[in-house]
C-alpha cells in the first residue's frame, strides 16, 4: 500500500465524508479502516438542516434525501409530569436516514482504491529527519505520509497521539435497534421522546414499515460489547420500559435482535473543545475523535459532515497541488499546518457552542445530577439557548 500523501484513519460518517469532500476539490487521500468493511454502528440517524447543507456540498444529499424520510416534529412526552407537547419543525429539514444508506451514498462517490480495509493503526509517530507521521499498522508495516487526519472515533488512536484528554463518561447507555412492522407502523413523521423516571425512550420512523428506537438507561457500564444473550438482554429491556405505552413495549418487544446494542455515551466537556490542541505539525483530528457528544441534539453525524467541508475547503485553500508524476498520483506540497490552523479556526465555536448545549442537557439527564445543578443547567439552557434548535441554523459554507 503507497501512503506519502493524505492518510485518513477511520472509515465512518466522517473518514469518508472527509475523502469525499477532498475528492471533490481534486484532492486525492487514502483511508485506513480497521473493519473489513464499510461499517454502520447502530441502526438509522437523524440529519437535521445544517447537515444536509454539508451533504449537498459533498454530492450525496438529493441521492439520500429519495430514500430518507422527513420528519415534520417533535413529540416530547413526560409521562410522570402528564405533559404531552409537540414542536413543528417548520422550515427545517430533518429525516431519518438509514446509516448504512448514508456512508455507502459516499463511498460510492470515492475512486477505487480509496478505502483500505482490515488496517488499524496501532501506533503513530514523526520520522526523525522530515517530521512526516508514520503510521503503524497492526500487522507491523508502518505506512509514511505527508498528512495524517483522525477520523478513528471516540477510541481514537489520532487523539492519543495529540494528547487530547479522553471523552467523559456519562452514567448512561443507550440500547439502539430497529422493528419492522410487515403491514405498517401507521406513525406520524414525528420524532418521538418519551421520559418516564430515569428512563428515555426515542423514536423515529425510517419508512413506512420500519421504525428506529433508542432505550437511554442508567448504566455503570463502561463496555459496549455485545451481551451474551440478546434475548434475555432484550427481556431485560422489555421489563424496564412496562411502564410506559403498550405500543412502546411492542416496539421493543419485536425488535430486530441482530441489531440491538448498547453504548455507554460519552462527551467532550465544552472547555475540552475550547481548550484542546487538535493538531500537531501535519496531525489532524475530526468526527468524534475530536469532538464525541450524547446523542441529545442528534448533532454529532451532520458535526462530522460540517468537519469535512470545512478542513476540505481549508486545505484545497491552502495547499499547492503538484503533480510529482509519482504513480499518477497528485502529491501534496504546503503547509498543511497553516490550513489545520484556518480550519481549526473555524470549527472551535461552533463545536463549543454545541457541546454546551448538549453537555448542559446530559447533565439535567443523569440520574446522580443534584437539584441545585439541574437548576442552574436549566437557567443555562434558558438564558444562552433560547432558540433550542438554533444549533441546525449553521450553514458551514460552500465546499
Ligand atoms: C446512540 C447514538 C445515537 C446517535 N444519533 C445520532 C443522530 O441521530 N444524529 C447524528 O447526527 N448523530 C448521532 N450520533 C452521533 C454519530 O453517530 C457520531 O457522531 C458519528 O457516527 C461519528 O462518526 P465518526 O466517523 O467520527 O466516528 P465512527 O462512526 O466511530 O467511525 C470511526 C471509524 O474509524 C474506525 N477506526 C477506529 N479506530 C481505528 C484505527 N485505530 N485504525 C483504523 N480504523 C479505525 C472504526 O472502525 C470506524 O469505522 C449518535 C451517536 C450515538 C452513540
Amino acid at each position: 500500500m503507497q501512503g506519502d500523501g493524505i492518510v485518513i484513519v477511520g472509515g465512518g460518517i466522517c473518514g469518508l465524508a472527509t475523502a469525499l469532500a477532498l475528492h471533490r476539490k481534486g484532492i486525492p487521500s487514502l483511508i485506513l479502516e480497521q473493519a473489513e468493511s464499510l461499517r454502520a454502528t447502530g441502526f438509522a440517524i437523524t440529519i437535521h438542516t445544517n447537515g444536509w447543507r454539508a451533504l449537498d456540498q459533498l454530492g450525496v444529499g438529493s441521492k439520500l434525501r429519495l430514500t430518507a424520510r422527513s420528519l415534520d416534529s417533535f413529540h416530547e412526552i413526560f409521562l410522570d409530569k402528564g405533559v404531552d407537547r409537540r414542536f413543528p419543525f417548520g422550515k427545517e429539514e430533518i429525516r431519518t436516514v438509514k446509516r448504512n444508506d448514508l456512508i455507502e451514498a459516499m463511498a460510492k462517490e470515492l475512486p477505487a482504491g480509496t478505502i483500505h480495509f482490515g488496517c488499524r493503526v496501532v501506533a503513530i509517530t514523526l520520522d526523525a529527519f522530515s517530521s512526516d507521521p508514520m503510521l503503524k499498522l497492526h500487522d507491523g508495516s508502518v505506512i509514511k505520509s505527508k498528512v495524517v487526519i483522525g477520523c478513528d472515533g471516540v477510541n481514537s488512536v489520532v487523539s492519543r497521539f495529540l494528547e487530547l484528554k479522553p471523552p467523559n463518561f456519562y452514567d448512561l447507555c443507550a440500547i439502539r435497534s430497529f422493528t419492522n412492522y410487515p403491514t405498517g407502523h401507521g406513525l406520524d413523521n414525528e420524532f418521538t421522546r418519551i421520559r418516564k423516571g430515569g428512563l428515555l425512550v426515542v423514536r423515529a420512523p425510517v419508512d413506512d414499515n420500519i421504525v428506529y428506537w433508542l432505550v437511554g438507561d442508567n448504566c455503570r457500564s463502561r463496555d459496549s460489547s455485545i451481551p451474551q444473550d440478546m434475548e434475555h438482554f432484550k427481556q431485560s429491556i422489555v421489563q424496564k420500559i412496562q411502564a410506559m405505552d403498550p405500543d412502546i413495549v411492542e416496539m421493543v418487544e419485536k425488535s430486530d435482535i441482530h441489531s440491538l446494542s448498547v453504548y455507554p455515551l460519552r462527551c467532550c466537556p465544552p472547555w475540552d473543545i475550547l481548550l484542546g490542541n487538535f493538531h500537531k505539525g501535519n496531525v489532524v483530528v475530526a468526527g468524534d475523535a475530536m469532538h464525541v457528544m450524547t446523542p441529545f441534539l442528534g448533532q454529532g453525524g451532520s458535526a462530522c459532515l460540517e468537519d469535512a467541508v470545512v478542513l476540505a475547503r481549508c486545505m484545497a485553500q491552502t495547499l499547492s497541488l503538484v503533480d510529482l508524476k509519482s504513480n499518477g498520483q497528485l502529491m501534496l506540497w504546503g503547509k498543511a499546518t497553516d490550513a489545520f490552523e484556518q480550519y481549526i479556526r473555524e470549527r472551535r465555536m461552533r463545536l463549543f457552542w454545541l457541546s454546551l448545549q448538549v453537555y448542559l442537557i446530559g447533565l439535567l439527564d443523569e440520574p446522580s445530577t443534584s437539584t441545585l445543578i439541574r437548576f442552574v443547567c436549566s437557567c443555562l439552557l434558558i438564558l444562552l439557548f433560547r432558540d433550542f434548535q438554533g444549533h441546525t441554523k449553521y450553514d458551514c459554507g460552500r465546499l
